[in-house]
Formats: C-alpha cells, sequence, structure tokens
C-alpha cells in the first residue's frame, strides 16, 4: 500500500493556503418589525429582533468568514452593548467582515448556507439573496449556496419563534498560484 503512505506536509500546507470558517446564528421573532434575510427584505408579519436588523443568515457567513482567519466575531468587533452600533445594518457587517478577510490577504473562494424557518418561505427571495451578498462581498452569485429548510414544527424554530441560520465558507490564499 505505498501509493497511501501519508507525507508529512510541507510548510506551504502548514502555511495554509485553504482556510474553512463556520458560522451560526438565531434570532427571535416579533411582530411589527421588518423582516430581513440575507440582506433582502422579506413581506411578513415578523420580523427578528436584535441589534442591527437581525439579519442571521449576514450575521451567520460574516462569523464564518472571521473565524476561517482566527480573527474576533461580529459580537466582538460590533459590540451589541456598544451605542455607536446601534441600528447598523448587517450589509456593514458583512462588509466589513469581508474586507477584513481581504486585509489579511484570503479571497472568498465559496460559500454554503442554511436558513432554518418555518415561516415565510425561503426558495422565491434566494437569487435576490445570493445577488445582494455576491455585491457585498464582490463576488460572483454563484459563488454562494443558500437553502431554506423548516424545522419540522420541531423546537422554538418550529414553532415560529426564532429563525437561524448556519453558513460555511472557503477561504484561498491570494498570492497561491496553485
Ligand atoms: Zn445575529
Amino acid at each position: 500500500m505505498k501509493d497511501r503512505e501519508l507525507k508529512p506536509p510541507t510548510p506551504d500546507i502548514i502555511d495554509q493556503v485553504i482556510k474553512v470558517g463556520i458560522g451560526y446564528d438565531i434570532h427571535p421573532l416579533k411582530e411589527g418589525i421588518p423582516l430581513y434575510i440575507g440582506g433582502v427584505r422579506i413581506p411578513f408579519p415578523k420580523g427578528l429582533e436584535g441589534h442591527s436588523d437581525g439579519d442571521v443568515l449576514l450575521h451567520a457567513i460574516s462569523d464564518a468568514l472571521l473565524g476561517a482567519l482566527s480573527l474576533p466575531d461580529i459580537g466582538q468587533i460590533f459590540p451589541p452593548s456598544s451605542p455607536e452600533f446601534k441600528g447598523i445594518s448587517s450589509s456593514e457587517i458583512l462588509r466589513k467582515a469581508g474586507e477584513m478577510v481581504r486585509e489579511k490577504g484570503y479571497s472568498v473562494e465559496g460559500i454554503d448556507s442554511v436558513v432554518v424557518a418555518e415561516e415565510p418561505k425561503i426558495s422565491p427571495y434566494k437569487d435576490k439573496m445570493k445577488r445582494k451578498i455576491g455585491e457585498i462581498l464582490g463576488i460572483p452569485p454563484d459563488y454562494i449556496g443558500i437553502k431554506g429548510k423548516t424545522a419540522e414544527g420541531k423546537g422554538e424554530v418550529g414553532r415560529g419563534f426564532a429563525i437561524e441560520a448556519y453558513a460555511v465558507c472557503v477561504l484561498r490564499r491570494m498570492d497561491d498560484k496553485s
């Protein structure tokens, strides 16, 4: 089984050309406030409560990008307790995360995500969300995956009290020629 012999990593591999990040977020739904998911305003009687506009998907993606480079998370960069960031748009949070990735010398090569919501349906807005996120990060919309799921009636999300989002990302070091 000579071909399956494990080789020690080269210094280049140790220097990590590819980085992977994961992000998660959840916000409670509240009557009478606007609903934003993936940077898109969705007509619905309830919105997501939290500092900023409560956009779970943009927050999960931002944390995935920052986590991939071991940077502080969005709660640390934009502390909810700080009046400076009260009502900040989540597009600005994601834009800042994208900038920090570029400053570290990495480009975003792919994002995949899941939005878990009993209501409303996510699929009619997916393409618009991809375009919006692509615009914010300066990447093509088809680098971004978005899947809508329900929680099958289970838990807080399933009973319609909250919406959650999961995101993963892949970054590549920009000076990589491979
Ligand atoms: Zn959040």
